[in-house]
């Protein structure tokens, strides 16, 4: 298939970006449209030239999603890569971006009662119950195991923990959680989070249900931690366990969604205390994970897992024979063109 051809050229790491909508709040009116697309052969589809303070910047991903995409179009171009989880590789999906750009749209929920909104999450999981279904009669049976977790200041928060959220983020002076949640892993590649909570799961509402609930937790955060889910990195894990009874055939694949903190640069000047903790922590654990890309897709010998939480634990998914997309989401609001000119280029470098 072209999609596993373009994955084998490139090394399996891929990028795409989306350019949400303009909306009522953005407060345009005048402003010059500031983002565009060419439509050049080699750049239809792929390229977006941005536009600031009269000069022009292109950039060419692998995939570009103008407003208009729905998330169905989105899905189409990501659900063989979503597919492959079942067949035993490991795959990992970012959301990028600054606040407000689209992140959580793209990967979560919409609004309920518009199933036309389904984000990433909803609609993979749909289809790997879909398929579990379609291959029971080939002899396959699947297991499947969800977590969900937040890491925050380098810190990690169990969003499927049954403690009270109150309890479960009381910090200590030095900002350390009650729980520690050490990440080991093993030599079969699976990853080991000490007092996480995994969740067997039977169907796509199961999880659903799952999702509502982190959901809830985050939001408890919010109010609680200065919006503290914009400031911290949402990871969704589905591990998938196959067995063939006729062939004895075994797989395990792995299923990462993972939403992003906001990319914004905050005014390091104007930031003390908890906000320049949450500043540094993030800042530290986005430019890792472009390190630890940029050396993966380069090839280097060394790659930087262990410099911030997030690669860490994620480095089985990362490495080897696995599969990386990489969302970058845009604005098109012309004041945030600034952050948009960032976020293409941290896409570009790992692209
Ligand atoms: P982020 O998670 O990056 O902070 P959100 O996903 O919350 O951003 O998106 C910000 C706002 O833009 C939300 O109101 C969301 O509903 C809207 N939005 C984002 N992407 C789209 C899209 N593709 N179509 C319509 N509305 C969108
Ligand atoms: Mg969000």
């Amino acid at each position: 298939k072209l999609h596993n051809t373009i994955l084998e050229l490139k090394g399996n790491i891929r990028v795409f970006c989306r350019v949400r909508p303009l909306l009522p709040e953005d407060g345009v009116g005048t402003e010059p449209k500031v983002i565009s697309y060419p439509t050049t052969t080699e750049a239809l589809g792929r390229g977006i030239d941005l536009l600031q303070n009269g000069q022009k910047h292109s950039f060419t991903f692998d995939k570009v999603f103008m407003p208009d995409a729905s998330q169905e179009d989105v899905f189409v171009e990501i659900s063989q890569l979503v597919q492959s989880a079942l067949d035993g590789y490991k795959v990992c999906i970012f959301a990028y971006g600054q606040t407000g750009s689209g992140k959580t749209y793209t990967m979560m929920m919409g609004r309920p009662g518009s199933p036309d909104q389904k984000g990433l999450i909803p609609r993979s999981l749909e289809q790997i119950f879909r398929a579990r279904q379609a291959l029971q009669p080939q002899g396959w049976k699947y297991e499947m195991q969800v977590s969900m977790l937040e890491i925050y200041n380098e810190t990690i928060r169990d969003l499927l923990s049954t403690n009270r959220p109150s309890l479960d983020m009381s910090r200590s002076e030095n900002g350390v959680v009650g729980k520690q949640y050490t990440i080991k892993h093993d030599a079969n590649g699976n990853t080991h989070v000490s007092d996480l909570t995994i969740a067997d799961v039977c169907s796509s509402r199961e999880v659903s249900f799952l999702l509502d609930q982190a959901a809830q937790s985050r939001s408890v955060g919010k109010t609680q931690m200065n919006e503290q889910s914009s400031r911290s990195h949402f990871v969704f894990t589905l591990r998938i366990s196959g067995y063939n009874e006729s062939t004895e055939q075994q797989v395990q694949g792995v299923l990462n969604l993972i939403d992003l903190a906001g990319s914004e640069r905050l005014s390091k000047s104007g930031s003390t205390g908890d906000r320049l903790k949450e500043t540094q922590a993030i800042n530290k654990s986005l430019s890792s994970l472009s390190d630890v890309i940029f050396a993966l897709a380069k090839k280097e010998d060394h790659v930087p897992f262990r410099n911030s939480k997030l690669t860490y634990l994620l480095q089985p998914c990362l490495g080897g024979d696995s599969k990386t997309l990489m969302f970058v989401n845009v604005s098109p609001d012309p004041s945030s063109m600034g952050e948009s000119l960032c976020s293409l280029r941290f896409a570009a470098r790992v692209n």
